[in-house]
């Protein structure tokens, strides 16, 4: 017996190849992807408009597969986010957060991560298993219709996408990129690609790769002026270290839809929040710019969780921080914490997932001596 297909793992040219195995022709597998993606259906029987005969074929061999949802919670602010189960024990998340202007979802890419950064709880859990396209998409095309229906809107609620759920997407490129393509596609999604956002630790070679075959906004997780402390704070550091990754952003930039990268900064007290540290990716930021690099700056307050031994840089700290980035020209965004109070915030997707690589374990041994190698600067300056 042959297994059915899962057609949320097709993008529309997959789709068109599969509908020509059947002996259907493109437009009909465009019909199909319109009634999947655009009206939500899952149902053969009721995609009216398409052949009977392409319904008959359809029905056994294929099918529309949901994601199992666990559970729902709804933040105060409006936040939504959802658990899911992907089975074998793995449970991911997916946050939706609206705004006045746009609706944005946050999506996972992997059960787990196996980067392993210090202030992630996604990454204090572990890896389990890359998401297949399927389930990357499914979270958009739940979401969407899910959201439809519930705020009572007919058209579209989910305007940005940025893939900062639980997982390293760059780790997961192969089934990413259908995905990506999927969100962008008129006949489906038909997002925007500077409102499609990957989000990355650094995977050098595969920046390049995205840039080539899907270029999307970037946002890349810096952390850290200087390679000592971002060996520590993101453990794939040691593999790509700054300069690489900054040359990669710049040869990205080529192909970006929008004319500058973001990145992100999680602050830290006393670890990485220091004025001096801003004053080094100043120096850092002016030296790639000269190579073509031009950046934006989004510093997250770190949202706290208990195994990390961190804590949250008091805002003024953050301010300050900011400032001396804005006075060297560099735009600077405080990311706004939302859906804390349902634990949607970033870095506190923490799902559950079954740790098949031993990283849970590495971490926790080594959390006492967390900070050890890190040279903090150690007078906190008087603030604002
Ligand atoms: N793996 C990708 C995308 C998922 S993480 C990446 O690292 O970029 C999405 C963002 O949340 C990243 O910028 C990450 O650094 C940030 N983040 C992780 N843990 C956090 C925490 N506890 N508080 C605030 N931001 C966090
Ligand atoms: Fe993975 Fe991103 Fe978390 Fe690092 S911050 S552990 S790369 S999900």
């Amino acid at each position: 017996m042959h297994m059915s297909v899962n057609l949320l793992d097709f993008d529309l040219d997959a789709l068109a190849a599969y509908c020509e195995q059947l002996g259907e022709k493109r437009y009909r597998a465009t019909q199909l992807f319109r009634w999947i993606h655009q009206r939500g259906a899952s149902d053969f029987a009721q995609m009216t408009d398409l052949a009977k005969s392409l319904r008959s074929k359809l029905a056994g061999k294929a099918h529309v597969q949901a994601l199992s949802v666990l559970s729902r919670h709804d933040s105060a602010d409006g936040t939504i986010k959802w658990l899911f189960d992907v089975g074998a024990g793995d449970v991911i998340e997916t946050v939706f957060i609206p705004e006045a202007d746009r609706g944005t979802l946050c999506i996972s890419s992997q059960a787990g991560c196996a980067v392993g950064c210090r202030f992630c709880s996604t990454g204090h859990q572990g890896f389990s298993r890359n998401l297949g396209t399927g389930e990357i998409i499914a979270q958009l095309w739940f979401a969407e219709h899910f959201l439809r229906e519930h705020l009572g809107r007919d058209e579209r609620v989910i305007s940005n996408v940025v893939m900062m759920g639980m997982g390293e997407p760059l780790q997961n490129y192969a089934q990413l990129l259908p995905a990506l393509r999927v969100m962008l596609d008129d006949h489906a999604y038909g997002l925007s690609r500077r409102r499609v956002t990957v989000s990355t630790s650094g995977v050098v070679p595969m920046i390049d790769r995205l840039g080539q075959d899907c270029p999307v906004a970037l946002a890349v997780s810096l952390h850290a002026p200087l390679d000592a402390l971002r060996d520590n704070l993101v453990p794939l550091n040691r593999k790509y270290p700054i300069e690489e990754l900054l040359q990669a952003c710049a040869r990205y930039q080529v192909h970006a839809p929008r004319d500058f990268i973001t990145f992100e900064y999680c602050m830290l007290d006393g670890v990485n929040d220091q004025p001096e540290q801003a004053r080094q990716l100043v120096a850092l930021m002016r030296q790639h710019a000269a190579q073509g690099l031009s950046c934006k700056f989004n510093l997250i307050p770190f949202n706290p969780f208990p195994a990390s031994g961190l804590t949250r840089s008091p805002m003024p700290q953050v301010l300050a921080f900011a400032q001396i980035l804005l006075d060297a020209g560099i735009v600077t965004t405080v990311r706004k914490t939302r859906g804390d109070d349902i634990d949607a915030a970033c870095g506190q997707l923490a799902g559950d997932v079954q740790d098949r690589t031993g990283v849970a374990q590495r971490m926790a041994s080594q959390r006492l001596g967390m900070l050890g190698g890190i040279k903090v600067v150690s007078v906190q300056e008087k603030q604002l």
